[in-house]
């Protein structure tokens, strides 16, 4: 007797980056930030009256969504929270997707959890090529027939960057489909659509303290949109978990958002180095696209992505790689601190020589 469904067997889960959280090794595979979060988030850790965990969280996160509301120049109604900005777009699945309708649109190379996510859900969906290998093609993607699409900018893994002025043209020229734009690595970029989601009630921005935050380890992601966006991500959050954002997190997150300051510094930091570091990578004979994320996608004409990341973890240095298709030739690499990439540096030259 087999006791799992049909689903449990047959499908394939996200396989996300190795997290051999080992000191030996310098860690660049799954986009975190080097730098801590905010010290204003540490300090609402220490002084946490732990007897509060005897209480449920407030179920809808209603602290931390006025802060975020806040910091985006929004209304509280705006803005939907979730376990990491991945169950806020799970949720999205089946808040705007019916199995048996036009189903979800996004490029066959980008975050490969919307593709496990349709499959989960029972929605259809269908991806569209990129054009000139690693930009976004989206005008191949407004004729598509769908009923949404999910599109994250920048992209994962290029980490190439869709200017404002045109994802909103994108977003005005299909007023009947919803457009869920997830902007994980938008604040390296500083384009976000945030602002254009009073305009279009068809927008849904999705974004996480799991990047520019520096706070991965506590799991939190939020919706901006039109509030019946947001009340149908509720009416599904309901349907599953009550309250997926802890207490602890809830509080660490506010006060996270609540340091524009901090977190200005902490981006222009890991935007600068993104720089060195891919004039680095292009002066060791790399291709790679010029990125507006915290991450690098790099090819060498002489070594395959698989055998570069083989010898850099012998060398104690984690980058991600996939042995699929057009991903094959590349690595995805995260910026790190200078004296990280430093290391990574060295052990290329040495790979290469
Ligand atoms: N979107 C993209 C494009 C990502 O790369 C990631 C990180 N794996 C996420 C969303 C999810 O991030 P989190 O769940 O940590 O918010």
């Amino acid at each position: 007797m087999d006791f799992l469904s049909r689903l449990a067997r047959g499908i394939s889960p996200y396989t996300a980056g190795e997290q051999l959280n080992d000191k030996r090794y310098v860690k660049l595979n799954t986009n975190e930030n080097p730098y801590p979060p905010s010290p204003a988030a540490e300090r609402v850790l220490r002084e946490f009256d732990a007897s509060r965990l005897r209480l449920y969280p407030a179920p809808n996160a209603d602290g931390l969504r006025e802060a975020i509301a806040h910091a985006e120049g929004v209304a509280a109604e705006n803005v939907f929270c979730g376990n990491g900005s991945d169950e806020v777009l799970a949720l999205c699945f089946p808040a705007f997707f019916d199995g048996d309708g036009d189903g979800a649109c996004f490029a066959d190379v980008t975050y490969s959890f919307y593709e496990v996510f349709a499959r989960f859900f029972g929605i259809p969906f269908a991806t569209v090529p990129l054009r000139d290998r690693f930009y976004l093609d989206l005008s191949a993607m407004r004729s598509a027939k769908c009923r949404g699409y999910f599109i994250a900018n920048p992209n994962a893994p290029t980490g190439v960057g869709i200017p404002l002025r045109e994802t909103e043209a994108f977003v005005a020229s299909v007023p009947d489909k919803i457009v869920v734009m997830d902007e994980a690595y938008m604040d390296f970029f500083g384009q976000s659509c945030v602002p254009l989601v009073k305009k279009y009630p068809n927008l849904l921005v999705v974004k996480t303290f799991s990047k520019s935050y520096s706070l991965a380890g506590m799991r939190c992601g939020y919706a901006i949109g039109d509030r019946d966006l947001i009340a149908g991500l509720f009416r599904m959050k309901d349907c599953f978990n009550s309250y997926p954002v802890d207490a602890l997190c809830q509080a660490v997150c506010a006060a996270a958002i609540g340091d524009a300051e901090y977190h200005e510094r902490a981006v222009a930091l890991v935007e600068e180095e993104r720089e060195r570091l891919r004039g680095e990578l292009l002066a060791l004979g790399f291709t790679v696209p010029e990125s507006k994320a915290n991450f690098l996608f790099a090819s060498h004409p002489e070594r395959g992505g698989g055998e570069i990341y083989a010898r850099l973890k012998e060398e104690g240095v984690l980058v991600r790689h996939w042995e699929k298709d057009f991903l094959r030739d590349f690595c995805r690499i995260t910026v790190g601190t200078p004296e990280q990439d430093d290391v990574l540096i060295e052990k290329l030259k040495k790979i290469l020589s």
